[in-house]
């Protein structure tokens, strides 16, 4: 079955029709249409999943696809056009450019967080490169899986973009097909795995991973603003987001003005009770509720520490006091709860960030400027907000990727159109002038000459 899907994918882009840039806009267009057409139950499958609220559901799942699809049609001309380079004295007189091709078949596995955008995004970038692709949802987002599912194919009719569902069984199916090229979003154990299917076929892979992302809030800070952004973007989606703040690492000065900072933005967010807020959202299955209960005692809670297994509501969580050695500073969290560490100084927080893996988004705040170029300049993440969080990877015009532990290659605006085609270099040159000083034999007079051009 799987492998059959992957054969007629196959055919349909050997057959050529995913190459003319009018069936790739068609497909977006359609893809802008089945978001817009099915908004309320892709919501409301949302809400099953994740409780989340609609507004959430449209800003970072369906609006944030048709915006990004979008963009891609506006520049798709652009983005697909051969690219001119200079040309070398030595190959003159020549052009040279940069010929973008398709590369295939794609095959882009999701994640259940963000299941919509992290499921549309890389194959709609694929599409726009003229690809065929085949599209993974995650089972455990199990409801908008099964909508993914069943509006697709009503409104992709051509056998070149193929949606199949499953779990760890039909992915290892998948995996064993031969594609040009798997994007993958998720966790690096199973990061591991894609790569190690991917390299029976040579296939290239593009990892979209996680990890622990810090955020670093310097004595100098705007605290108020700092707790807002922090608190906006810890708690979205109940703390399960790729790019959350995993944990603070705040000043002694500062530490307990931040924490009841935050204090103060969850309860403008939420209102005093968050289980009766519209707006906030719930841990995704038992298996994960557990797993982050078990870590609320690593530290002692600031505020919340509530949670409701029935439900699998976790309260907005602050701990501290927390040891740099417990648990719940081994691994990355991905729930409501949120270490804050006080360090002495930039250098004890460049220093603690440094000693673990790459993370995927790293944050600093202060309003003395030198000391947010210091932390960029001496650490290495995917990406940086300085006096913010999340919103790097919001916008088209910066590359969306992790680095070592948290993911390999970008997407996004041109990137995710650029990741899925190859760029392919062509020089063009002219026969009218063939000097035979560059052919043998070698005198040393041409060699001399030579010497000076090469
Ligand atoms: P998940 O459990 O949904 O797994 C991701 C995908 O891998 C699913 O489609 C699943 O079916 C498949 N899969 C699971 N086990 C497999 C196996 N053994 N073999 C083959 N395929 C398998 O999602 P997850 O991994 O829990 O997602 C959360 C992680 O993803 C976090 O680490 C998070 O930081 C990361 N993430 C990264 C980004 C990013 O853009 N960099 C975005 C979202 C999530």
């Amino acid at each position: 079955m799987i492998s059959s899907i992957v054969q007629q994918s196959r055919q349909a882009f050997d057959s050529g029709i995913t190459r003319p840039l009018a069936w790739r806009k068609a497909q977006l267009e359609t893809m802008i249409t089945m978001l817009e057409k099915h908004q309320d139950e892709l919501s409301a499958a949302l809400k099953v999943d994740l409780g989340r609220g609609m507004e959430e559901a449209w800003l970072y799942d369906i609006g944030f696809t048709i915006t990004e699809v979008k963009l891609m049609l506006k520049n798709l001309k652009k983005w697909t056009a051969p690219r001119k380079v200079p040309t070398p004295m030595v190959t003159k007189p020549a052009s040279s450019m940069r010929v973008p091709q398709p590369l295939g078949v794609v095959c882009v596995i999701a994640p259940w967080n963000y299941p919509v955008q992290l499921l549309l995004i890389p194959a709609a970038g694929a599409i726009a490169a003229g690809n065929a692709v085949v599209m993974k949802p995650s089972e455990v987002s199990s409801e908008t899986s099964r909508v993914l599912a069943k509006i697709v194919p009503l409104y992709f009719t051509d056998k070149a973009v193929a949606i199949v569902e499953g779990g760890v069984q039909e992915t290892t199916e998948l995996l064993k097909q031969k594609f040009d090229h798997i994007f993958y979003t998720g966790n690096g154990a199973v990061g591991r795995v894609v790569m190690r299917a991917a390299a029976e076929n040579l296939t290239p892979v593009t990892l979209e991973l996680g990890g622990k992302s810090p955020t670093i809030v310097d004595a100098s800070a705007n605290i108020a603003v700092a707790a807002r952004r922090i608190a906006w973007a810890k708690y979205v989606n109940a703390g399960q987001t790729c790019v959350a703040p995993d944990y603070v690492l705040a000043h002694k000065s500062i530490a307990n003005e931040l924490v009841e900072a935050i204090r103060t933005s969850i309860t403008e967010f939420y209102g005093a009770d968050p289980h009766a807020s519209k707006d906030y959202s719930r841990v995704i299955s038992p298996k994960h509720f557990s797993r982050l209960t078990s870590l609320i005692s690593s530290g002692k809670v600031a505020i919340g520490g509530q949670s409701e297994q029935a439900e699998r509501y976790i309260a907005p969580t602050v701990l501290v006091d927390v040891d740099q050695n417990s648990p719940v500073m081994q691994e990355e969290i991905f729930g409501p709860i949120l270490p804050v560490l006080e360090v002495g100084s930039i250098d004890e927080a460049i220093g603690f960030v440094n000693s673990r893996p790459h993370p995927l988004a790293l944050y600093v705040f202060a309003q003395d400027n030198s000391v947010n170029e210091k932390v960029i300049a001496e650490t290495t993440s995917g990406g940086v907000t300085v006096n913010g969080t999340i919103m790097h990877m919001t916008g088209p015009y910066l590359p969306f990727g992790g680095i070592g532990e948290s993911g390999m290659g970008a997407y996004h605006g041109q990137s995710g159109v650029d990741v899925f085609q190859h760029l392919k270099p062509v020089l063009k040159r002219s026969t009218m002038l063939d000097a035979p000083l560059a052919y043998p034999p070698y005198t040393k007079r041409k060699f001399s000459i030579l010497k000076k051009f090469i």
